[in-house]
C-alpha cells in the first residue's frame, strides 16, 4: 500500500483532458507531493493507497482550478465607478485613478483576489504598478500568480480625444527597472507559484526603444510579455499618428508578434488582424465583460481561435466590469459571441470552460503544469457543490447538464473547495490562509476619502456619470 497526501472522491470529474471536457465518473483522484498521481476506481482505492487526507465530496463535481489570465486587482477599489460611459479610460477612470494611494490600491487588490479565489480562480494574471504586496497576498492566500508590472512612459494625466500621449522616458525606464526588480524578487517564489512577466501597458504607452528593451529583457529571462494590444480606437489612433500604421501591422513589422507575447483584448482588431496575431504564435486574452461594458465591442476571439490561436479569459477590472468572477466571463464569452454571430452553436459552454482551464493554460504558457486534471500536473482543482440551487437539478443520463449549468447559471458561490499544488486554500466555502473579514472591514474606510479627492476633476470633466448622478440615475 502506498502512502499519499490526498485522495479526492467525488461523483463527477471534468478533467479537460483531450478535446472536450474529459468527463470521468466512479473514480478518485490521487494527489501526492503537490501533483496529481492519477485516477483510480473506487474499489481499488483502499487496497492501493493510504492517504493523509481523504476528501470525500459526495455531491460535487471537480474541475481544474480556473485561470483568470488578465486582472487589474488594484482597480477594485474603484469598483462600479466608471461603467456606462464613453471614453472610459480618460473620462470614467482617470479622475479616480489619479488620486489613489498605494494603500487603497492594495486594499482593493486583496478584496479582488478573495473574490476571484472564492469563485474558483486558482491562477491570477494580475497586472498593475505596485505588485510587491499583491505577490505577498497571493502567497499568503495560497493561490498561483502570473504577475506583470505596468511599464509606462506616457505621463499619467487626462488626455482628450486627439491628443498624443506625452512620454516621460525616465518614468518609462524606471518602470522597466521596477519590473526587473520584481522579477528578481518574486519569479518562481512561493514554492514556484509566482511567475513574473513583463507588462508594457500597451504599444501606445511606451516608445519604440523601450518596447524593444522590454522584449530583450523578457526573452533573456525566458518569460512572457503581457500587454494590451489594439485595445480600442484610442490605441489605433495613437499608433497611426506616431508611426503611420495600425497597431498589429506595426507590431509585426518591429518583430513583436511571437510566442513571447500574450496579447490582451484585440478590441479594435479586424478578423484578419486577429488571424495575423494567432498565426504569429502570440496568444490572446479575451475579457468579454470588461470590453462589452467599456467599449460595447465583442473582440474577435472566435477568428483568433479559428486561426489556431490559444485564447484565455480575463475579468480585467472592476470599475467597468464590476467583478472578478471568471464564471461570469465564461457566460459572457459564450453569450456575446452567440449574439455577435447570430449563432447559438458558435461558442458552446464546453468551449468557454476550456478557455477558463486548459486553453487558458496554453495561452499563458503553463499547459505543462495546470489547466487539466492529468497525472503529472500540479494538483490545482476546485469542487462545485451540485446541491446549490443554480446547479439543480442534476442530470447524468442520458444527458449531462453540469457544464451548461456551471457556465450559464452558476454565480461563484457554488465553489465549495479550491486547492493549489494539492493544498486546500478554500474549504467548505471558507478561505484557509486568511481571515476574510479583516480585509473586507479594511476596505470600508476608503471610499469617502477617494470620493472627496476625485470630486473636483470628476465634476470638471463633466462626463456621462456626472450627468447620471445629477439626473438621479445612479
Ligand atoms: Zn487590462
Amino acid at each position: 500500500m502506498k502512502a499519499v497526501d490526498l485522495i479526492v472522491r467525488a461523483p463527477h470529474f471534468y478533467t479537460m483532458e483531450g478535446k472536450g471536457v474529459g468527463y470521468k465518473d466512479k473514480v478518485s483522484m490521487v494527489i501526492d507531493g503537490g501533483k496529481i498521481s492519477g485516477f483510480i476506481t473506487r474499489d481499488k482505492e483502499a487496497e492501493m493507497y493510504q492517504a493523509d487526507e481523504m476528501l470525500d465530496l459526495t455531491h460535487h463535481a471537480i474541475f481544474p482550478g480556473f485561470i483568470d489570465a488578465h486582472m487589474h486587482t488594484g482597480f477594485n477599489i474603484m469598483r462600479g465607478l466608471a461603467q456606462d460611459t464613453k471614453n472610459w479610460m480618460m473620462y470614467g477612470l482617470q479622475p479616480f485613478d489619479n488620486v489613489l494611494t498605494r494603500k487603497e490600491r492594495d486594499a482593493g487588490s486583496c478584496a479582488a483576489i478573495i473574490e476571484a479565489v472564492k469563485s474558483g480562480t486558482t491562477t491570477l494574471g494580475d497586472f498593475e504598478s505596485y505588485m510587491d504586496n499583491v505577490c505577498r497576498f497571493i502567497e499568503k492566500i495560497g493561490a498561483r500568480g502570473n504577475i506583470a508590472q505596468t511599464i509606462r512612459a506616457a505621463k499619467r494625466r487626462v488626455y482628450h480625444p486627439g491628443e498624443l500621449y506625452d512620454f516621460d522616458d525616465e518614468q518609462g525606464e524606471m518602470s522597466l527597472t521596477e519590473n526587473i526588480e520584481l522579477y528578481n524578487k518574486w519569479h518562481n517564489k512561493a514554492n514556484g507559484r509566482i511567475r513574473i512577466l513583463f507588462g508594457p501597458q500597451g504599444a501606445d504607452f511606451v516608445g519604440l526603444d523601450l518596447l524593444l528593451k522590454i522584449r530583450k529583457a523578457a526573452k533573456e529571462r525566458k518569460t512572457k510579455i503581457h500587454m494590451h494590444v489594439q485595445q480600442g480606437d484610442r490605441e489605433t489612433y495613437q499608433i497611426k499618428k506616431r508611426y503611420g500604421e495600425r497597431p498589429v501591422s506595426w507590431l509585426k513589422r518591429i518583430g513583436y508578434l511571437d510566442d513571447t507575447l500574450i496579447a490582451v483584448h484585440l478590441t479594435d482588431c479586424t478578423d484578419d488582424e486577429a488571424e495575423t496575431v494567432a498565426k504569429s504564435g502570440a496568444s490572446m486574452i479575451l475579457c468579454p465583460g470588461s470590453i462589452g461594458i467599456i467599449d460595447g465591442i465583442v473582440p474577435p476571439s472566435v477568428s483568433f481561435q479559428n486561426a489556431g490561436g490559444n485564447c484565455a479569459l480575463g475579468s480585467d477590472q472592476a470599475p467597468g466590469n464590476n467583478c472578478h468572477n471568471i464564471i461570469n466571463e465564461m457566460k459572457n464569452a459564450a453569450l456575446f459571441n452567440k449574439i455577435k454571430y447570430c449563432d447559438p452553436e458558435i461558442m458552446p459552454a464546453w468551449r468557454a470552460l476550456r478557455m477558463a482551464t486548459i486553453e487558458g493554460a496554453r495561452a499563458i504558457g503553463m499547459e505543462d503544469r495546470i489547466g487539466s486534471l492529468e497525472a503529472g500536473k500540479q494538483a490545482d482543482f476546485i469542487a462545485i457543490d451540485l446541491r446549490s440551487l443554480s446547479m439543480q437539478p442534476v442530470y447524468t443520463y442520458p444527458m449531462r447538464n453540469i457544464v451548461p449549468n456551471l457556465v450559464y447559471s452558476a454565480r461563484g458561490y457554488e465553489v465549495s473547495h479550491a486547492a493549489v499544488d494539492g493544498y486546500l486554500i478554500l474549504r467548505d466555502g471558507k478561505l484557509c490562509g486568511i481571515d476574510e473579514k479583516e480585509y473586507l472591514d479594511a476596505l470600508e474606510k476608503y471610499p469617502e476619502g477617494i470620493g472627496k479627492r476625485a470630486s473636483e476633476e470628476f465634476y470638471r470633466i463633466n462626463g456621462t456619470n456626472v450627468q447620471l448622478m445629477k439626473e438621479d440615475m445612479l
